[in-house]
């Protein structure tokens, strides 16, 4: 027996032949995370004047006379190697009140300005250069690396984001977590997705910390071909919002709908409330079961907003999506709205998809909610799946 058996078959049945989770199960899922460009193209540059010091001694005499009467730049240093930073070259339009990060469009322009001023020009050599700096502040390590080869920054790594970027946000018990639910995800879109070329595949909602282990709490499957809404996450998440006693959408068979007393939530066995499923088929699935929380160490203050769904003002608050392919525009927004803390999925959808392919949805300015992104989550099985439902002729 090689030591990857070994290690598989340490994971366990419960009592309904279900698989049980544990630390110990291996996987070789490597979710890929999507961000905004700004986190991953270098910063833009841009043309700035540069004073040389007629005398090293001066520096910081010079700097403290200068960031007084031209203030800004507080990404990057006000001077290297003698070359003092002044302001950028551009359309003097743009000058602000406050004076912060002006532009002039000439050499005369600007030393008039500092005569102006009263700044010494004579502490300055006679003739300024053009360089180009960065602009803007990096976001990242790397970006901060490469743009301090050609002007030394100020930089402060936010942790988070460089977490993400690493590919080591999640643990090992989180990415065996992922593993199995987007295979329940691939293997409900090969049973029962009906799709066309816009939405595809299945959907697949965990709550990460359920009274501490992970839950599948429903699983759906793409069913346009009964209503043209029923996109496999529009109905996760109506199963999401049937479980407690709402939803929008009329299914033809009952549901075993879960009881969410308190009470009941803390003295029930992990096992014992099966994920709601449409069609119901899907019932019959190997479902597996989690005996731990998917929290881990990656919970940011972000997602220790809500921890219990009982203290939870919207449907999905903390929740996990699992899809096959990149959403649509439309499951997306139902995404977006109901809270989701973060959607994996497994391939783009290049006609459609608005959280990669078409778009960056979560990166964008002005939403009141923001989810985190993950590709590539066993994209080659999702692919494989896709051409068999493809090949249905639906
Ligand atoms: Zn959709």
């Amino acid at each position: 027996m090689t030591s990857l058996e070994s290690k598989i078959k340490k994971s366990r049945l419960n009592n309904d032949g279900n698989i049980i989770i544990t630390d110990s199960f291996e996987c070789r899922v490597s979710p890929r995370p999507i961000v905004a460009d700004e986190f991953i193209v270098d910063v833009p540059l841009r043309d700035a004047y540069i004073g040389i010091l007629r005398n090293k001694k001066d520096t910081a005499t010079v700097i403290k006379s200068l960031t007084a009467i031209l203030p800004g730049f507080c990404h990057l240093k006000r001077c290297t190697n003698s070359q003092l930073l002044l302001a950028f070259v551009g359309n003097s339009i743009e000058k602000s009140n406050d004076n912060i990060n002006l532009a002039f469009s000439s050499e005369s322009e600007l030393k008039d300005f500092l005569n102006d001023k009263k700044f010494n020009l004579q502490l300055l050599k006679d003739d300024f250069l053009i360089v180009s700096v960065p602009e803007i502040p990096p976001r990242t390590k790397s970006q901060a690396k490469r743009a301090s080869d050609i002007w030394p920054v100020n930089f402060h790594p936010d942790i988070s984001i460089e977490l993400i970027l690493s590919g080591n946000y999640f643990n090992s018990v989180q990415l065996n977590i992922i593993d199995a639910c987007m295979k329940v995800c691939i293997e409900a879109s090969r049973l029962e997705a009906f799709t066309n070329n816009h939405c595809n595949g299945s959907a697949v909602i965990l709550n990460p910390n359920d009274n501490g282990i992970s839950r599948i709490i429903s699983i759906a499957s793409c069913r346009i071909n009964e209503h043209p809404m029923w996109h496999a996450a529009m109905l996760a998440v109506d199963l999401v919002a049937k479980s407690r006693g709402g939803g929008a959408w009329k299914f033809e068979f009952p549901f075993q709908t879960a009881s969410h007393d308190t009470n009941e939530c803390h003295k029930r066995k992990f096992h014992s409330i099966p994920p709601l499923c449409y069609p119901s088929s899907l019932n019959n699935m190997c479902i597996p079961e989690f005996s731990t929380n998917a929290i881990g160490n990656s919970k940011s203050k972000h997602d220790n907003d809500n921890d219990n769904e009982n203290n939870c003002p919207y449907l999905c608050t903390n929740y996990w999506v699992f899809l096959m392919e990149e959403p649509c525009p439309m499951c997306a927004m139902a995404l977006l709205h109901s809270r989701v803390a973060m959607i994996f999925y497994g391939i783009p959808n290049k006609s459609r998809g608005i959280l990669g392919s078409k778009a960056l949805l979560h990166t964008m300015p002005g939403l009141n909610h923001r989810y985190k992104v993950w590709t590539n989550v066993l994209a080659y099985n999702s692919q494989r799946t896709e051409m068999k439902i493809d090949q249905r002729g639906q």
